[in-house]
């Protein structure tokens, strides 16, 4: 009800502003008030790599929305700036018009009227080539967590604006999974759907829309293979939204590809094994073979490094969000977050996602087992793994450090706190 009834207060604003005709530059502020969104928006434009060069669309027929299955910064940096594999930048940026973080914040980051590279190998209504017809929406965030409601406004509010601007009904709101497809490959034996993944958990009324297209017309044409969780998730009439979300797991159903898309073997997709050991996707054939990864390996997106420590303890940096360390499991109880400041809370204390500072710690699948005293020794605590690579113990002076590294359990101080693994169910 309570957007319905934004959206309305906000269609009126909208009808009351866009008798001007809207543009990117400010002078519209000084004959009519913008809507406050509109003026939130942050002007990211100047950003943009020297090289990428500004092409004018001629038509716009679509806006299509993404999820940038990476964190704020490197969102951002990849947008503007471009993809960079193995330290190569392989794109000049321009990779979308605008970036919505997901504390609702707004970027521009390419002006509306030029063509964005977002939408790569793509065909609607057997139309290719959709970048060229269509605006690019960034949504910070994995196709396999959930949309923030601040997401879901601001996107509203900005799908709203473009709509009128370009005279688009609702119909013309796509994701990119929806529009991306990928040329025959080991999974597929045709042209098919199903190469992205991106925004699959995007809810429509969420973000004030009218229900989307009801069939993916090139796969009822034939022109495409329908990807066939794509389908379900996309078409179906009624989804539950843990199918719509997903994980960043393997498992028998959720293989490499249902999580990665077309990134399945990229350098840059690393796999997580259940012993701790990381490969990247360019070497798990050599190393393993698709068919026998394990069960329960996680699928990390956009890593252009192999963090180099592979023990339970993570850090948060610029690359590495809280959603690629501790997958879905990030906002759980028995992930636990020590933050620089010293003060520790697990997953469901936080509710400020986008304000982890760098090098908060993380272990993932943990109980704090209580603390070390004179009477509690950590071999009466952690029993026979006390000084197991898997026991961690944190310090007074906030250091995190693995039972196999404990120098010496005579000298370790009574307050140090002890964490265990979760037994597996
Ligand atoms: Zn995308």
């Amino acid at each position: 009800m309570l957007t319905i009834t934004i959206r309305r207060a906000f269609l009126f604003l909208l009808i009351v502003l866009f008798t001007i005709p809207c543009t990117d530059s400010t002078s519209v502020a000084a004959t009519a008030k913008p809507s406050s969104y509109q003026r939130s928006i942050i002007d990211y434009r100047g950003r943009i790599h020297p090289k990428f060069k500004k092409i004018a669309r001629k038509k716009t027929k679509y806006i299509i929305v993404h999820t940038s299955e990476a964190g704020l910064k490197s969102t951002l940096n990849v947008v503007s700036k471009g993809k960079i594999v193995r330290r190569k930048r392989i794109t000049y940026g321009g990779h979308a018009n605008y970036v919505i973080a997901r504390d609702g914040r707004t970027f521009r980051t390419l002006d509306k009227r030029y063509r964005a590279d977002h939408a790569g190998l793509s065909m609607w209504k057997g139309e290719t080539d959709i970048s060229s017809v269509s605006i690019g929406i960034e949504l910070v965030g994995y196709h396999y967590m959930e949309i923030t409601d601040r997401q879901y406004r601001s996107a509203g509010a900005l799908i709203d604006i473009l709509q009128r601007v370009y005279h688009l009904n609702d119909q013309a709101v796509l994701t990119h999974s929806q529009i991306a497809y990928g040329r025959p490959n080991r999974w597929f034996k045709k042209s098919h759907r199903g190469r992205k993944r991106c925004a699959k958990n995007f809810i429509r009324s969420k973000a004030g829309l009218g229900s989307g297209p009801s069939f993916d017309p090139d796969v009822r044409a034939g022109r495409l293979t329908p990807d066939p969780e794509l389908a379900v998730i996309l078409y179906a009439k009624r989804v539950a939204p843990s199918e719509r979300v997903g994980t960043n797991i393997i498992t028998a159903k959720n293989v490499a590809w249902t999580i990665a898309g077309e990134d399945y073997n990229s350098p840059n997709t690393l796999y997580k094994l259940p012993n701790g050991k990381i490969i990247s996707g360019d070497l798990i054939e050599q190393k393993i073979g698709w068919k026998y990864i394990p069960r329960q390996t996680v699928v990390m997106l956009n890593q252009p490094k192999i963090p180099r420590k592979t023990g339970p303890i993570k850090t948060i940096s610029n690359g590495l969000t809280a959603w690629t360390l501790a997958g879905s499991a990030y906002n759980r109880t028995t992930t636990f977050y020590f933050f620089p400041n010293g003060s520790v809370k697990n997953g469901s204390q936080i509710s400020d996602w986008d304000e982890l500072p760098p090098r908060t710690k993380i272990i993932v699948g943990y109980r704090n087992n209580g603390k070390v005293s004179r009477a509690k020794p950590p071999s009466k605590i952690a029993g026979g793994r006390y000084k197991h690579h898997t026991t961690v113990y944190y310090f007074p002076n906030t250091s995190l450090v693995t039972g196999n590294f404990v120098k010496s359990f005579r000298k370790i101080p009574s307050g140090v706190q002890v964490y265990l693994p979760v037994k597996k169910s």
